[in-house]
């Protein structure tokens, strides 16, 4: 046997390896019926992916060229194993996150997150549907959390190496793979009010389907042109345009919570000398995103939020934000305000603010469930309903019911109350076969997906 020919022989064993894997994994899972649930579907999804790769390894296997020393066939060699690699790379990111929920300890938090990232992701393509966007069949799975070693969900490790599965997530995050993946700091799975967050996540997400951000952007960029500000300021707004555009899908499809729980978070890094000078960072700077924040609160356009974005100006202007931000404060308000209240044509004629059906029902609804889960009496509105409650929400309730309580707060039992009251609502209706035309579209997804690792720049 010659070098070439060994390599060509190794190779057709070598791309059995995942699917053989895939099979086992999928024949484990289907055993285990309960506790699957919402993720049946994700798990077939996650097949027809895998299946589209190795059917895309088989073509590149059958076109390759003798097995001699040649340029070519190293080439070829080369490239066939970009191939493996990149759709072994991507397989193993969701083996892990299918593992994290076979551990006793985790499953119920992240059956919860996946719950509550479900709901928010779905309320948004329900509109986007209804609006004729989204062609019914035309959407992906819901999105999975996948609990990992991370400082905030989607903030990115500055300066450090991003590696293993976080590594990957990141490169797919933009992208439309057919089953979105969402990291979620692992440290904070027991503080359900954190999930609030994820919000923000989908807003990624749903960007990568509708692509609505450029637009907001510009209609933020619009704006500040509009107030007669100086130019010099709109790279950096446009840098920081789609973090501020996933906040805005953060309040409105998980409301005032969202906003004070995020804002809350980001004041207690804010004083680092991190931010003292621009770092590059694609978020914003935290004094200048909660100034952001409340702009989002303001310009969606419910009452009940003006007073939360009164008190997040109040906590800015008396804090000291570095000199190098105050120029961008004072764009803020309108930046944040076009971004989330201007009707884009990517969701014909609708702005981000009408991601919700109702945001001003929403607030009402949240209200109310955040004073059960402060105190404990009263659990209403009834998970249950009718109609049933939107996970998204109940997060959300939970970071106000943090905020409204005293520095004695019992964060352990807004915990519990509302990781409990999260698996009390009616769970969506489990479909036995996909609806025409929907594993087509997720195949498509995945077969434009470019998985080839990219080139190692270290
Ligand atoms: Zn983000």
């Amino acid at each position: 046997m010659t070098p070439y020919e060994r390599a060509s022989s190794e190779a057709s064993r070598r791309i059995e390896v995942l699917p053989s894997e895939m099979a086992g994994w999928i024949n484990a899972s289907q055993t285990n019926v309960d506790g699957l649930g919402i993720h049946r579907s994700q798990l077939f999804a996650l097949r027809d992916m895998l299946d589209t790769l190795t059917l895309r390894q088989r073509e590149l296997l059958a076109k390759r060229p003798q097995p001699a020393a040649t340029g070519e066939y190293a080439e070829s060699e080369l490239e066939f194993t970009a191939e493996l690699v990149g759709a072994y790379e991507l397989w193993t990111a969701f083996r892990s996150v299918f593992e994290q929920r076979r551990e006793e300890r985790l499953v119920r938090a992240l059956d919860a997150a996946d719950l509550v990232a479900a709901s928010a992701y779905r309320c948004a393509i329900d509109r986007a549907m209804a609006w004729k966007v989204v062609k019914p069949n035309e959407f992906r799975e819901p999105p999975l959390v996948c609990a990992e070693a991370v400082g905030s969900p989607g903030t990115a490790a500055r300066g450090q190496q991003v590696a293993g599965l976080t590594g990957t997530i990141r490169r797919y995050r933009g992208k439309l793979l057919p089953i979105p993946l969402v990291l979620f700091p692992a440290d904070r799975l027991d503080d359900i009010w954190t999930y609030s967050t994820l919000a923000h996540e989908v807003g990624h997400d749903l960007d990568a389907d509708l692509a609505f951000g450029s637009e907001a952007i510009d209609a933020g960029i619009a704006a500040l042109d509009a107030a007669g500000g100086p130019k010099d300021r709109q790279d950096a707004w446009r840098g920081w345009g789609a973090e501020v555009a996933a906040d805005a899908v953060g309040v409105a499809l998980a409301g005032a919570g969202f906003a004070g729980g995020l804002a809350d978070w980001l004041l207690s890094v804010a004083l680092a000398k991190l931010f003292t000078a621009p770092n590059g960072d694609p978020h914003p700077p935290p004094h200048l995103r909660v100034r952001l924040i409340a702009g989002l609160l303001e310009g969606a356009g419910v009452a009940s939020w003006l007073p939360l974005a009164a008190g997040l100006d109040a906590d800015i202007d008396a804090a000291d934000p570095p000199a190098w931000q105050k120029p961008f404060d004072a764009d803020a308000h309108a930046f944040a305000s076009a971004v989330i209240s201007t009707p884009l044509t990517a969701l014909a004629g609708h702005a981000i603010a009408e991601l919700s059906p109702d945001i001003a029902a929403d607030a009402a609804l949240a209200e109310k469930l955040a004073t059960y889960l402060r105190t404990g009496f009263n659990r209403v509105p009834t998970p249950a309903g009718p109609p049933p409650f939107p996970a998204r929400l109940a997060p959300s309730a939970a970071a106000l019911a943090v905020r409204a309580s005293s520095a004695q707060a019992d964060l352990g039992g807004i915990a519990r109350r509302a990781l409990d009251y999260i698996h009390d609502i009616p769970r969506p209706a489990f479909l036995a076969a996909p609806p025409a035309g929907r594993r087509e579209f997720l195949r498509g997804l995945a077969e434009s997906l470019d998985v080839r690792p990219p080139p190692a720049d270290d």
